[in-house]
């Protein structure tokens, strides 16, 4: 069994974050992933995919893109930029690992994984919150093929299908785009809400975060200055732009078409929210 002051469960973005800033601060840490490689969950992703956050704001904390990245890192950037470090001198990298239990132990905490033990005195757990892929029960009697966006690579097998992209999050809206630029025959997507739609890049072609972030800081100093009355009618607008969160169909589970718009009035109306 070893011994590590920190082990940390799961190589993806977040994980290899951590595991570069604790080595930059002399802690040499076990970074462990139950993949055969490190950045799992961005190599499985469709092979159009781009970062919609700009290069500036998405690498690894000290480590920027290499010079000639675009601006938007394409998929397979983000997953050699993930590589490369994870694989850093001072990270001790145990992949095809995958941590069973944590419970704790004299020295802090032991970890059951499938390639024996460990003991560490702190463990960061960053098993990311899209590992499980979610097709939500729909009533009917579909009977093409159904697939959730996670598996879906590009538009070569849909060559003269009509296809309904259900969601326009950013997946649902990249994903109906690549499939116009194929040879399918039609595109659908499904609304629920209105999406929030976004330019990927602002004017002279700056990443929308390198403004979203200030602006939002300045948001927030400039709401907590506005009187109650003007905080609800902010509070309404946000409800409007929010998206609902439940998935599937909202009268199978027993909402009203109306309710959203009778908390709409209620919080424009000052009311609690
Ligand atoms: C299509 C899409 C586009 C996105 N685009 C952007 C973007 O442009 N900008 C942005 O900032 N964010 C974006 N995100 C969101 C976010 O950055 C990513 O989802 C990111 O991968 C989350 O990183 P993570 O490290 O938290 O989790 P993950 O990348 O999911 O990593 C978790 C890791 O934990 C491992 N693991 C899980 N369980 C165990 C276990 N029991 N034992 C060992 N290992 C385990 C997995 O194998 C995996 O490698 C996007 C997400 C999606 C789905």
């Amino acid at each position: 069994m070893t011994d590590y002051d920190v082990a940390i469960v799961g190589a993806g973005p977040a994980g290899v974050s951590a595991a570069v800033s604790l080595k930059d601060r002399g802690v040499r840490p076990l970074l462990i992933d139950r993949a055969p490689e490190v950045a799992a969950s961005w190599r499985s992703r469709y092979d159009r995919l781009k970062l919609n956050t700009g290069r500036q704001f998405s690498h690894l904390p000290g480590r920027r893109y290499p010079r000639g990245t675009p601006t938007f890192p394409a998929r397979d950037h983000v997953v050699e930029h993930l590589d490369r470090h994870a694989h850093e001198d001072g990270i001790d990298l145990r992949l095809h690992t995958r941590v069973e239990r944590i419970d704790p132990c004299a020295r802090g905490w032991r970890l059951t994984t499938s390639t024996g033990d460990v003991d560490a005195r702190n463990v960061v757990v960053a098993t990311g919150y899209q590992g499980v892929p979610v097709i939500p029960a729909l009533p009917g009697s579909f009977t093409g093929e159904t697939l959730h966006s996670s598996e879906y690579r590009n538009a070569k097998p849909y060559a003269g299908l009509r296809v309904l992209v259900v969601g326009t999050g950013s997946s649902g809206m990249e994903i109906a785009h690549d499939l116009t630029t194929g040879d399918v025959a039609t595109v659908s997507l499904s609304v629920r809400t209105p999406p929030n739609v976004m330019r990927r890049a602002g004017p002279g072609g700056l990443p929308g975060d390198v403004l979203a972030v200030p602006l939002d800081g300045l948001e927030r100093i400039f709401l907590r200055a506005r009187p109650s009355a003007l905080r609800a009618r902010h509070r309404a607008e946000a409800l409007r732009r929010t998206p609902a969160r439940s998935a599937g169909s909202p009268r199978a589970r027993g909402a009203r078409p109306r309710a959203r718009e009778e908390a709409l009035r209620a919080a424009e109306a000052g009311g609690s929210g």
